[in-house]
């Protein structure tokens, strides 16, 4: 039998992203479904200071608003050369929300005058899962690299075109799915956390 979980957002990239990696890690055992279904229920504010306040805030609310165990994430991409920002304004780091091509134009031109071996940087998620009793679980990932000079590939979304993965010679936008689930910082925290996501929705129903 699959377990109803609800995915706390109403980007449809991500919840392509979640069911993907959890399809491919539990195939047939979870039936994820978006806030799309809950056409009255709107993404919840990120008012937290943290990644991880801001998931399980996120998963806590719409958790209690369907009475379904909900899942979220909160992510981003933290840049030494900036002390870790954009961190958790990562969406909206040039002024508006989800403006991708902004945001990452404003970290390369923050960063146009910082050499080659200063230009460090990591991808974060953290994955919250919040049970209606009251349980909770937190997951995280991180997927380290560096930042380009230019934006390069179409797959993906956000800071992808600048991101160049270590070890690798492309950016994260030239990767498809499967190769950046394999390494990347969401498909960590959700390995992560899927065998307890797993185990806690078995004792839930
Ligand atoms: P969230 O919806 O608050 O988690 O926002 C995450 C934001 O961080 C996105 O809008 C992107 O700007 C950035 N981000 C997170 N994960 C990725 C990724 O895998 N690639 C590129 N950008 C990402």
């Amino acid at each position: 039998m699959s377990h109803r979980l609800l995915l706390a957002t109403r980007n449809q990239g991500k919840v392509i992203e979640f069911r993907r990696i959890l399809d491919a890690l539990a195939p047939g055992e979870i039936d994820l479904v978006g806030l799309d279904q809950f056409p009255g229920l709107h993404d919840v504010e990120e008012t937290g200071t943290t990644f991880a306040e801001n998931a399980l805030l996120k998963a806590r609310e719409m958790s209690i608003a369907t009475g379904l165990p909900a899942i979220a994430d909160d992510s981003g991409l933290c840049v030494d050369f900036l002390d870790g920002a954009p961190g958790i304004f990562s969406a909206r780091w040039a002024g508006k929300h989800g403006d991708d091509r902004a945001n990452l134009e404003k970290v390369l031109d923050e960063l146009k005058d910082v050499p080659d071996q200063s230009r460090g940087a990591y991808f974060i998620c953290l994955a919250a899962l919040y049970l209606p009793n009251g349980q909770s679980i937190l997951e995280e990932g991180r997927f380290y690299g560096s930042i380009l000079r230019s934006p390069v590939g179409d797959n993906g979304f956000g800071y992808d075109p600048i991101f160049a993965p270590d070890g690798l010679a492309i950016s994260s936008a030239q990767m498809n799915a499967q190769e950046k689930d394999a390494v990347s910082h969401r498909g960590k925290a959700l390995r992560a956390i899927a065998p307890k996501v797993l185990s806690a929705l078995s004792s839930h129903n």
